[in-house]
């Protein structure tokens, strides 16, 4: 006999388990589904976790600033207890240096004042009293390791950025998972580890649940695609890829751990800087440790990989990354031991995440979240929540996309913006940066 549910979620990553959360809310009794043996073991694990509010739209901005208030007040949103203790949110501040490659950040800042998002304008001075070694030469455009001209400066200095103090990162984007399970589990949430899901069953167009590696059927009128940098084959498996306009890729991406240098704690004193003149993001990692990763300029590697069978050893760019870093911090050593992280991230064609229905009647996904998308992870639970209710409830989201509003932030999010039938977005960064 097979067993049954109202909706089976496919990952509990930390975006599945946000959807998990929510949904019991609305009377839907869920089960997720992941092929590994804990809540936000797959990508999640090894997110650095920013929080930011600086995106390239207002959809998106908006959706960050929303976002901030739920890791804010965490212990609040998940009313509930975890006997692993919870995800910490180290609110450092986000400071984005203000360059000619990012427009010195006025698109970003017409979104900002919008939404009545706090900054400040710090000016050189003000950057080097919060980074006291911060070398401020220009070193742009970003190059590789063997390029010509690589660390050597190409001339004038660093004028200024944006500095956003509702901003900072998780330390434990893991424990962040496990704590959204619990709170799911008190709403009633069923969770099943170390299955992989390998088939969806239709009739007449519409899901009728999902079959597992050891051949156990679950029945189920709904099913979510939460399955991270394997979005796409989970979107091959229901048939549901037939009319995406915008499609999801796994792209693998490299990330550095390095000591802080002698002159500055970087880890208990440093903050979350956006770099666009080094083609670097970095942000204190625990253990006293500088963490760097790419915010994929035009000269480093985008490289699409099939997620079951990916080289996960570090490579050059693992040196180009941290001689960039060194670049602003030139005292930093560089060990001979390379430290940090090799993971994917799920990316869109425009890097701006789907959250939405498809094509199949009852299969829908929160997919593309092209390396950007943790720090919205309890509003996107709520956001697919609100969503599957409304196509449920009879409503054709493609003709007539859900308007939705916002807590904490005075904007109704438009759903069209990361429909999968949208046109790539212009406005886009094309990168990490949303
Ligand atoms: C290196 C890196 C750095 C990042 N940094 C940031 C950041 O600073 N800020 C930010 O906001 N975002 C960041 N991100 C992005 C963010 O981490 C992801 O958007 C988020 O973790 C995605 O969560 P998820 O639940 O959708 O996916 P995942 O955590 O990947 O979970 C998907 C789950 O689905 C399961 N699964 C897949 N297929 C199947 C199947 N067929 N059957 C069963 N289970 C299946 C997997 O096992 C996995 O556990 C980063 C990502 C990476 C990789």
């Amino acid at each position: 006999m097979s067993e049954s549910c109202d909706v089976a979620i496919i990952g509990a990553g930390v975006i599945g388990a946000a959807v998990a959360f929510e949904l019991p809310k609305r009377g839907y009794k869920t089960i997720n589904f992941d092929m590994l043996p804990e809540a936000g073991y797959g990508s999640t694990s090894n997110s650095c976790a920013i929080i930011r509010v600086h995106y390239s739209t207002l959809d998106g901005t908006a959706l960050a600033y929303a976002g901030y208030f739920h890791w804010k007040n965490w212990r609040e949103y998940l009313d509930c207890g975890d006997e692993a203790g919870f995800a910490k949110f180290h609110e450092t501040g986000c400071l984005i240096m203000k360059t000619k490659g990012n427009g010195n950040l006025k698109n970003v800042l017409i979104h900002v004042v919008a939404l009545g998002i706090p900054y400040e304008h710090w000016n050189e001075e003000r950057i080097l009293e919060a980074l006291p070694n911060y070398d401020l030469r220009c070193f742009s455009p970003p190059k590789l390791l063997n390029d010509e001209g690589f660390g050597e400066p190409t001339g004038g200095e660093i004028i200024g950025g944006v500095f956003f103090p509702t901003a900072g990162y998780i330390s434990d984007p893991k424990l962040s998972a496990h704590n959204l399970q619990r709170a799911a589990e008190t709403k009633g949430a069923q969770f099943i580890f170390k299955k992989r899901v390998v088939e969806i069953p239709m009739e007449r167009s519409r899901v009728q649940g999902l079959v597992l590696d050891d051949g156990t059927c679950f029945n189920a009128p709904v099913v979510v695609n939460v399955a991270g940098p394997h979005s796409y084959k989970v979107n091959a498996l229901a048939g549901a890829d037939r009319d995406m306009q915008i499609t999801t890729r796994a792209v693998r991406q490299e990330v550095v751990h390095l000591p802080s240098p002698p002159d500055f704690n970087f880890g208990e004193n440093g903050i979350v800087v956006s770099d666009n003149d080094i083609g670097i993001y970095c942000r204190p990692e625990i253990g006293n440790n500088v963490l760097a990763g790419s915010e994929d300029p035009e000269c480093d590697p985008r490289e699409t990989v099939d997620p079951d069978n990916f080289d996960h050893n570090f490579t050059d760019q693992w040196t180009t990354q941290a001689l960039r870093i060194a670049q602003r911090m030139p005292s930093m050593g560089i060990p001979s031991r390379m430290a940090g992280v090799v993971d994917l991230y799920d990316v869109t064609d425009d890097w701006i995440p789907i959250y939405d229905k498809s094509c199949v009647d009852g299969f829908y996904m929160a997919c593309g979240s092209s390396g950007n998308q943790y720090k919205n992870a309890p509003i996107v639970g709520k956001l697919m929540a609100s969503l599957i209710d409304y196509c449920e409830n009879g409503n054709d989201h493609d003709t007539n996309p859900l308007q939705f509003p916002l807590e904490y932030v005075d904007h109704v999010f438009d759903a069209a913006t990361v429909s999968r039938l949208r046109k790539v977005n212009p406005d886009s960064s094309f990168s990490v940066l949303g």
